[in-house]
Formats: C-alpha cells, sequence, structure tokens
C-alpha cells in the first residue's frame, strides 16, 4: 500500500478554490510546495486563482468544476492526467465548495434551497469522490468541510435549515465513504473550519480564511488511519455529531 506523503510535495485537489477559504487552502498549499488542482465554477472569472497560477507556474493549475453537476464530476476526472501526468495520483482531496442560502423563514421555506443544498454541500462531495478514488493513491486522504451547524446534538435554535440539514447529510457522507475506501487505506474526515471570515461567514467572524486553512492542514497531516469516519475542528478537537 503507498502511504500519503505527508512531508512530500502531494498532489491536492481543492474544490471551490476561487475564493474564501478554497483560495486560502491553494495558498498554503503552494506557500509549502504542493501540487494543486484549484477547481472553479467559472475559471475565466476566477481572477485571485489565475494570479496565483501566474506566480507559481506548473504547480497551480485551475480546472472547471461544478460539484453539484455530476457530469462535470466525469469531465474532470477525464482531465485529471493531462494535467498529473498518466502515473499521477491525489494524495488529498478537499471537498471544500459548499452553498448556504441565506434568509431562510419557517413558514416559507422552498423545495429549491434544499435541493440545491442537498446536491452542492452533500451529494456533491459523495459523487466526486466516487469519480476520483480512482485517481486517489491508496493511503491518500479525502477531507469534506462540513458545519458544526450540521451537528444534530449542538442545534440551539432555528436558523439556515437547507445548510444544516445538508450538513448533516455531508456528515453521513464521510462516514459512508470511510467504509468505502477503508480497503485501500484512505482516510476520510468531515471538519468544522471554525466561524471564518469569507463571503459566506460574514461580520462577527471569529478567524481569518488563512489561520482556519492552517490548521486544518495541519489536522490533516496528523491524521492516522484510526481517524477515518471523525468529525473534527480546524484545532483538531473532536466535533460532535
Ligand atoms: P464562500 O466564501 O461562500 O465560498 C464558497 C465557495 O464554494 C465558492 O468558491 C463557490 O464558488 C463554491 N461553490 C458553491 N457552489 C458550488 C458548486 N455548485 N460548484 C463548485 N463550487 C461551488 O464559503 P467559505 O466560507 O469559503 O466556505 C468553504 C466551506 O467551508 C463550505 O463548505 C462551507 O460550508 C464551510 N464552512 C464555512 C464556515 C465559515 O464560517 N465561513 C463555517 C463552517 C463551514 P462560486 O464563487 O462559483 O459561487
Amino acid at each position: 500500500m503507498q502511504a500519503s506523503r505527508a512531508n512530500a510535495a502531494r498532489n491536492v485537489l481543492v474544490t471551490g478554490a476561487n475564493r474564501g477559504l478554497g483560495l486560502a487552502f491553494c495558498q498554503r498549499l503552494l506557500a509549502r510546495g504542493d501540487h494543486v488542482v484549484a477547481t472553479c465554477r467559472r475559471p475565466g472569472k476566477a481572477v485571485a486563482l489565475n494570479t496565483l497560477a501566474g506566480h507559481h507556474p506548473g504547480r497551480l493549475h485551475v480546472l472547471p468544476l461544478d460539484v453539484a453537476a455530476p457530469k462535470s464530476h466525469d469531465e474532470l476526472a477525464r482531465e485529471l492526467p493531462l494535467v498529473l501526468g498518466e502515473e499521477g495520483r491525489l494524495d488529498l482531496l478537499i471537498n471544500n465548495a459548499g452553498v448556504l442560502h441565506s434568509g431562510e423563514r419557517f413558514g416559507k421555506l422552498t423545495a429549491a434551497n434544499f435541493e440545491d443544498s442537498f446536491r452542492t454541500n452533500a451529494l456533491g462531495p459523495l459523487l466526486l469522490t466516487q469519480a476520483l478514488a480512482p485517481l486517489l493513491i491508496d493511503g491518500a486522504r479525502v477531507v469534506n468541510l462540513s458545519s458544526q451547524l450540521g451537528a444534530v446534538s449542538q442545534v440551539t435554535r432555528f436558523g439556515t435549515p437547507s445548510y444544516a440539514v445538508s450538513k448533516a447529510a455531508l456528515n453521513m457522507v464521510g462516514a459512508q465513504l470511510a467504509h468505502a475506501l477503508h480497503d485501500r487505506g484512505i482516510v476520510v474526515v468531515c471538519v468544522h473550519p471554525g466561524w471564518v471570515s469569507t463571503d459566506m461567514g460574514g461580520e462577527g467572524a471569529q478567524i481569518t480564511p488563512e489561520t482556519s486553512a492552517g490548521g486544518l492542514l495541519d489536522v490533516i497531516d496528523a491524521l492516522q488511519p484510526e481517524d477515518s469516519g471523525r468529525f473534527l475542528d480546524w484545532q483538531g478537537e473532536t466535533v460532535a455529531w
């Protein structure tokens, strides 16, 4: 079995990489020498990513991916060997892309928000991981950006229900994938990044995307096979389901 190359340059794929936490992951990964496949819905409009690519020639590839569209997963799986090389494999997949529909009120809930949240936040990471599984090394890491808001035991009020429900589903996706990929030594975790100052985190957020991404990468580096299926925060503490 190949071991994940914790201290060597790795091949990492990040979804939703054009802004927020996804962009911060890419910056951190590049700074430590990794090869990054940064995916986003509209590469042509991903100004920050394309600027970053200019500063790291040959180490940052920007590819299109809509995580809510399974056809897009298949196209990415076909394109990846072109940037990784025929023998190239991914050491780490960061399922970061996510959506939060704000302003939901009980009495005015619509199916559309729930369907979009489910497709993007839960089904997307599941089907993308399945599509990319042949391109993961044995011993790889798969990290799902979940949220404390998806923890059933920590619900204290009615709020952002389509998001909360979809992140609870993502937590189950993590548990299922941990078993599906166990025999290949692939470690799958769900993580809570903290309350982060991004477009989604909004005002009042407690930490920067750089701090969160840095903490999460330390947590990811320290993952052991027995951690597969766990729910951890950006400082490595267990989050109750
Ligand atoms: P953000 O600033 O709103 O960025 C979200 C990213 O996801 C954007 O790049 C967006 O791309 C992308 N995205 C949305 N739908 C997509 C789709 N269908 N296909 C591909 N990309 C898509 O959010 P963030 O704060 O960086 O959040 C990153 C992750 O952390 C999310 O999963 C979020 O739920 C989780 N999280 C964040 C916080 C927080 O406090 N910020 C807390 C807990 C968990 P576009 O630009 O194309 O929309």
